[in-house]
């Protein structure tokens, strides 16, 4: 059976509690596949940044893009996700040839990007909290700074035999109403979830069950069902408007062989030919 992801948003019926979890399974494994990563942490680093930015859409832009470029203690090593509203999310792994890790603990930068419904596109940049060294803190330190609501975040990753068996997260967020005696009943019960990857092990993670687990005994309702998917919006028109935006010079250099040019897509690794008389033409537009 194929493994479809999705992303449940669900408040609860007191309106205190704002719930949002996502089986991002199939999604990150698409991703991973398409980018070649190499080692457990950074798989680990690489699913976890595309499970935050679905659920960070799905909380501040569900009907946006939404992109979250991690930058590591290194700054030359990057990691992006981008998510659109139809679900369709990827990925980009992007670390020197002679760096095989990606510690964030010390200098890690999160910034997210989201376009608002006006067209234009809002920024922020926050630190990855000092030796957490985890993608989640860094998403709770974006939702702190950027929405001033309390937001608890647990994204994971399951492997099993050098392969992804699950992964997902989980983020709740307390709503203005909210008193003290929920939020202390909240803050003690997620302390059982802060780390989900033992749930997603036991293949108790799905949206459902992270719903039913974090809002037990609290009457809810469910206010969204999307599906998440890897996907890649590119295309030979796309492709052309980058090239166009080369320089010409740089244009021509590409064309010096003679030959039909073979592009690939680094998000999604799809090959794209440009033959000599397109790329003539894009010079001539340019
Ligand atoms: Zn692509």
């Amino acid at each position: 059976m194929v493994h479809t992801d999705n992303v449940l948003r669900a408040i609860t019926d007191d309106g205190a509690f704002r719930v949002i979890a996502a089986d991002t399974t199939a999604t990150v494994r698409g991703a991973l596949q398409a980018q070649q990563v190499k080692t457990r942490e950074l798989t680990r680093t690489f699913a976890d940044l595309l499970t935050g930015a679905v659920l960070v859409r799905e909380s501040m832009a569900p009907d946006n893009r939404l992109q979250a470029i991690l930058q590591g203690d290194n700054p030359r090593a990057r990691m992006i996700a981008d998510t659109h509203p139809d679900g369709a999310t990827r990925g980009l792994v992007q670390l020197p040839a002679d760096v095989s890790a990606m510690p964030l603990g010390e200098n890690g930068l999160l910034q997210i990007a989201r376009t608002l419904s006006n067209g234009s596109l809002h920024q922020g940049v926050v630190r990855v909290p000092a030796g957490s060294n985890s993608v989640s803190a860094a998403f709770m330190a974006y939702m702190q700074e950027s929405e001033q609501t309390v937001t608890m975040i647990a994204i994971g990753c399951h492997m099993s035999n050098g392969e992804v068996a699950a992964a997902g997260g989980y983020m709740v967020q307390l709503l203005p109403e909210v008193a003290e005696g929920p939020l202390a009943v909240m803050t003690e019960r997620l302390k059982d979830f802060e780390d989900i990857v033992p749930l997603l092990a036991r293949g108790r993670a799905s949206p459902e069950e992270l719903l039913a687990e974090t809002l037990y005994g609290m009457p809810f309702t469910k206010v969204g069902d999307r599906p998440v998917s890897f996907g890649c919006r590119c295309s030979p028109d796309r492709l052309a408007m980058s090239l166009a935006s080369l320089p010409r010079a740089d244009i021509e250099s590409l064309m010096e062989e003679g030959k039909t040019l073979e592009i690939e897509c680094d998000y999604c690794r799809k090959k794209y030919d440009f033959t000599q008389q397109q790329l003539r033409s894009l010079i001539e537009s340019n």
